[in-house]
């Protein structure tokens, strides 16, 4: 009698970590990427220089820029229409 209730809180010890640490899994997006906020654009939004301006010179600095469309090179889906798959207006 006595060793079938210590066998019973040893099961209890072992099994109680295990089932407090399953319900902290954390949501899963359903996209493969990274969640990042992406404005109308369909760029990061931190990224975007048609939202934020003052990006621009930086791009340019960097020589990302399309001159004809005033956005960066690698957020012109003009130019690089393969970027309509990832999203980009
Ligand atoms: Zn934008
Ligand atoms: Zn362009």
């Amino acid at each position: 009698m006595h060793s079938l209730r210590s066998l019973s809180v040893v099961l209890s010890l072992f099994t109680a970590p295990v089932l407090a640490a399953e319900p902290q899994a954390a949501p899963q997006a359903p996209t493969a990427e990274p969640e990042k906020p992406r404005c109308e654009h369909g760029v990061q939004k931190s990224l975007c220089a048609r939202c934020n301006p003052k990006l621009a010179p930086v791009f340019k600095a960097k020589k990302d820029w399309c001159p004809e469309h005033a956005r960066p090179e690698s957020q012109c889906v003009l130019c690089n229409p393969e970027l309509a798959k990832k999203g980009v207006k």
